[in-house]
Parts: C-alpha cells; structure tokens; sequence
C-alpha cells in the first residue's frame, strides 16, 4: 500500500464543514457536520507519525492517535476503532468536547507552520462510523463474577468505571439523584456541543451489557453511604461538584439573577421534550431579553450560546480578565463571536440594579496587576470606570466547588481536601474509607470529560485490585474453615 502519511506539506487542515452562524443561532443541533470518508482519510494521512507523539503525551487517556490516524488514513476504519476504544469510553464525546486547542492538538508538532492535525474531529468520525455499522458492542463479560460494586453518579467518570468493572464481570449497579444518566454530558452541556442522543446510546449500551441504573436515587436522601458498603463489595464516589460560587453585593437578590446550572437544565430539559414550568413561565427563558452573563469560562460560553439561540435580544458576556487569560477553550470564543455575543473584557460587576427584578448590571473597569501566587495577574478596578450594562436576565457563571461530603455522605470521618474535595490514594484511588472509591470532578474540583474518563477507568482498575484481595482472602479462609468444622 502507498504511503498515505506525511500529507501535511501538500494537504491542508480543513475542519468538517461549520454551519453558519445565522443558521446556527435559530436552532441546538451541532454545528459541525462530519466528515466523509475520503475527507477523514485524507485529514488523518496529514499525520506524521512522531517517534514521540507530543498529541498522545497530552492526552490525558494518552490515546494511541498516531495508531488509530494511520488505521484511518488507510481505510481500515474497524482497526482504527479498536485501537480508538481501547484507552478511551467515549471517543466520540471527547472528540466533540475536548478542548483539542490545549490538550492534543495544541500539541500536535505539526502546528508550527502547518496546522494541527484535526485528531478530534478524527476520533469522533471514527466512532460514530462504528456505531452506525454496528461494530460497538454492549460491555459483556466473558464470566459473572459474584461480587458487586456500586457507583454512586452516572457522569462520565461514573459511566466509564461502570463499563470497565463490567467487562471485568463484576455486577454493577449506577445510582444518581437525577432522572436520566449522563451527569453533566446530559443536563449541563447543551446540544449544540454535544446531541443529547450522542449520550444517550453510550448509557443504552450500558444498560444492554448488564449495568443496572438506579435513578432518582439520592446518596444522602434515599440512602448513606454505609447503606451502600452493606449492599456491596466496593463503592465508588464519582459525584462531580455542583455547589455554584456566587457573586455579592448591592442588588444580588433581585429576581431574574440566575445560576448557570439552572439556566442550562431548564434549556436542556426542553431539548429533551420535558416540561418546564420555568421555562414555560419565562423565568429562564432568554426569548426577547436583554442578557448578561458573568463569567469567563466553558461554562459561561454555553450559556451566552444558549441564550442566543433562545432568541435574546442581545447576550453580553462580562469577565474580569482579558480574552488571553480567558479559562474557558479560544474555539467555544470563536464560536461564540460568530454567533454574536459581545464581550467585555476586562469588566467586574459591582451591583446590580432595578426594584424587584434587575434592570442593570452596574460593573467597573479593571487592569491586571502583578501576578500572585498561581502567576495569574491580579484584576485591579480603576478608580471611577463605572459603567451600567441593561440586562433582563443575568446568569452567574463564576464556577462551582464540591457540596458538604459529610454530610451529603454521613460520614464524618471521610477525608477531604482543604477545597472540601475527595481526597484518595492515588496509587489505589481509594479514599480513606475501606473499600471506597472516588473519581471525577469530586476529587479534581472542576475539570474536563477527558479526565473523568480517565479518573474513572483509574478507579475501576484500583477496585478490581482490591474486590481480587477480597475475593482471594474469602477463598484462603473458606477451606481452614471447612477443615475446622470437619475437627
Ligand atoms: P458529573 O458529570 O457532574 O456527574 C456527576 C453525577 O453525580 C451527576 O449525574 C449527579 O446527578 C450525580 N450525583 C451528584 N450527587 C449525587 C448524590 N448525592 N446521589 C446520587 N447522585 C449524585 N468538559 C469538557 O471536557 N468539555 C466541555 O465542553 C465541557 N463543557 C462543560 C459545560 C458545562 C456547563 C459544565 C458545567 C461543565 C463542562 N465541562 C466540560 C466539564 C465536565 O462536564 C465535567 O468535568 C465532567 O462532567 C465531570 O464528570 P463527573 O463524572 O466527575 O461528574
Ligand atoms: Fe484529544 Fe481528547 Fe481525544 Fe485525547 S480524548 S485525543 S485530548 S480529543
Ligand atoms: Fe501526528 Fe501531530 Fe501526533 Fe505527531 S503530534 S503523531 S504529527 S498527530
């Protein structure tokens, strides 16, 4: 077979066609198409097959892209989604929602005088190929094992240590307090990222090769911690955060201030065909509203997204640092000013303004300072910059810390980070309870899909580790006492 790699200095990078933003701003479907198969071939032959694969070092499933690029450049798609599967359980969620900017493709060595190669777009081609010709299998095990595990939220952190756990043989029961799984990748990210359906064939899998969800089951309401290690042989905590960091002041009270989470469930659930009364009532609809939203990160960028194409009259996006120092991926920004949000950079809001609902965002200007103990630069406001932003709607998204473990859990002496997170042995993964696990969001603080996944596959291979001791520990002792009552 011809060479089909090194394309890069005759090919160049070319992204799946982008719908266009005035298209994009009228309804949530995903804004890139995929690619066909000569494109996907094509793109992935650009691929110069790195001794050292920096795309694959920043990886944080340190996927074996420059395998599954060759696999793809060369038509051997089945191959391809192996290699793809092996290290990841959701290459066509991460392919859609990593920010490839600063993990793989940010690393890609190609980049300099040539764009990165387009491993995203690759990864999520591969897999949606494979589910449509069938090749994605539920997780079966060869052999049931008699032991269980319960997992306690069904996020990706929790859905990836269930299916390894289950290919294992383990039985595997999910619990969550909502009623559909997914965690975040279900009511937090809006479809125009990520189609709900995308997420809802992963768990429908799940549930096939024998994983039993328990929803609307809440650890801290409907049962403890303690009643879970009565009922199983290990327990694994993958819970994420969900407590949203709040913003003071003169007028934070006023009707119409909204967190971002509430905002994006109400919006996700009407996606889903749920009804909203909150929705319904206009509450956290942007429909003919003037919208503020504060915050500069990925979570930020969904809600300006969302209320655009809810039909707001216009969506401002206010933070306090400048576009460089921006948490959130350039891509979601880019996307974002294409579809009409203006943002104003280098601007905190003071108060906010109006009797019962706010009329008004009252914010300042601001320069960055010296640099403080993480090297980030300091907001400083300038003295009398004030200046008043008109909003109908005003949605919070400063970001969010992990709720009270004790108590969610009843157990006092669970460790905790100084941030109120898991803490876990990192050789095991185990927290300082017995037999309990933790992954996530709940042990990072907030992070990304990508180490979920990998936090819950780290998990899942440190209580198969421990449930195997267990298990070789009853069988040692069963036959001394068989031998026993035989005496
Ligand atoms: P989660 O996804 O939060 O899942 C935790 C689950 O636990 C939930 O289903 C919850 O209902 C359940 N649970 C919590 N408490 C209990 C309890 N007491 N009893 C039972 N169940 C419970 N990352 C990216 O990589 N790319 C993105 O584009 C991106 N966009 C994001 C957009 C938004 C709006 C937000 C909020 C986050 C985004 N992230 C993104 C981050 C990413 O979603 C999270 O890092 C990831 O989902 C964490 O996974 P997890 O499994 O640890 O937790
Ligand atoms: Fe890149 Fe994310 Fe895929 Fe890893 S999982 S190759 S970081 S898109
Ligand atoms: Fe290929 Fe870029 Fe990875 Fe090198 S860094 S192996 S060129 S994708």
């Amino acid at each position: 077979m011809p060479n089909k790699m090194l394309s890069f200095v005759r090919v160049g990078q070319s992204m799946p066609d982008k719908r266009m933003p005035v298209e994009r701003r009228r309804d949530f479907r995903e804004i890139y198409a995929e690619y066909d198969a000569a494109r996907a071939s094509e793109q992935a032959g650009r691929c110069s097959q790195c001794g050292v694969p920096f795309c694959q070092v920043h990886c944080p499933l340190q996927n074996n892209i420059p395998d599954w690029l060759k696999l793809t450049a060369e038509g051997r798609l089945e191959e391809a989604y192996e290699v793809s599967s092996a290290t990841n359980n959701m290459p066509e969620i991460c392919g859609r929602i990593c920010p490839q900017d600063r993990l793989c493709e940010g690393n890609c060595v190609i980049e300099k005088g040539f764009e990165a190669v387009t491993i995203g777009s690759v990864e999520k081609y591969i897999t949606d190929t494979a589910f449509d010709r069938g090749w994605v299998k539920p997780p079966k095990p060869v052999r049931e094992l008699a032991q269980s595990v319960g997992i306690v939220g069904a996020g990706p952190a929790g859905l990836a240590a269930a299916e390894q756990l289950r290919r294992k043989g383990y039985k595997v029961a999910l619990y969550d307090r909502y009623d559909r799984a997914g965690g975040l990748l279900i009511y937090g990210i809006p479809n125009f990222k990520l189609e709900k359906e995308i997420v809802q064939r992963r768990t429908r899998l799940l549930e096939q090769g024998g994983v039993t969800f328990k929803l609307n089951f809440e650890i801290g309401r409907d049962a403890t911690l303690a009643d879970l290690r009565q009922r199983h042989d290990a327990v694994l905590i993958a819970t994420g955060v969900y407590k949203a960091r709040d913003i003071q002041g003169p007028g934070a009270g006023l009707g119409n201030i909204v967190p971002a989470m509430t905002y994006l469930t109400a919006s996700n659930r009407k996606g889903l065909g749920d009804k909203v009364p909150e929705f319904e009532s206009g509450a956290l609809d942007a429909r003919g509203k003037r919208v503020v939203v504060i915050g500069g990160g990925d979570t930020a960028m969904d809600c300006v997204r969302t209320a655009v194409r809810q039909g707001a009259v216009y969506v401002k996006c206010l933070y306090r640092r400048d576009r460089a120092n921006m948490p959130g991926s350039m891509r979601e920004v880019k996307h974002s000013e294409e579809e009409g949000v203006e943002f104003l950079w280098l601007s905190a809001p003071e108060a906010f303004l109006g009797e019962r609902k706010v009329r008004a965002v009252r914010a300042a200007r601001v320069h960055l300072g010296v640099p403080d103990s993480t090297g980030r630069q300091t907001p400083q406001v300038i003295d009398n910059s004030h200046f008043n932003v008109d909003a109908d709607l005003v949605v919070k998204a400063l970001g969010f810390d992990p709720e009270d473990a004790h108590q969610v859990f009843g157990e006092p002496g669970l460790k905790l980070t100084r941030w109120g997170t898991l803490s876990i042995d990192y050789r095991t993964q185990m927290t300082n309870i017995e037999g309990v696990f933790a992954a996530g969001d709940i042990v990072r603080g907030a992070s990304l899909v990508v180490w979920a996944v990998r936090d819950g596959r780290d998990a899942a291979e440190g209580m198969h580790k421990y449930l195997r001791a267990k298990a070789s520990a009853v069988e040692a002792v069963a036959p001394l006492s068989a031998q026993a009552a035989a005496e």
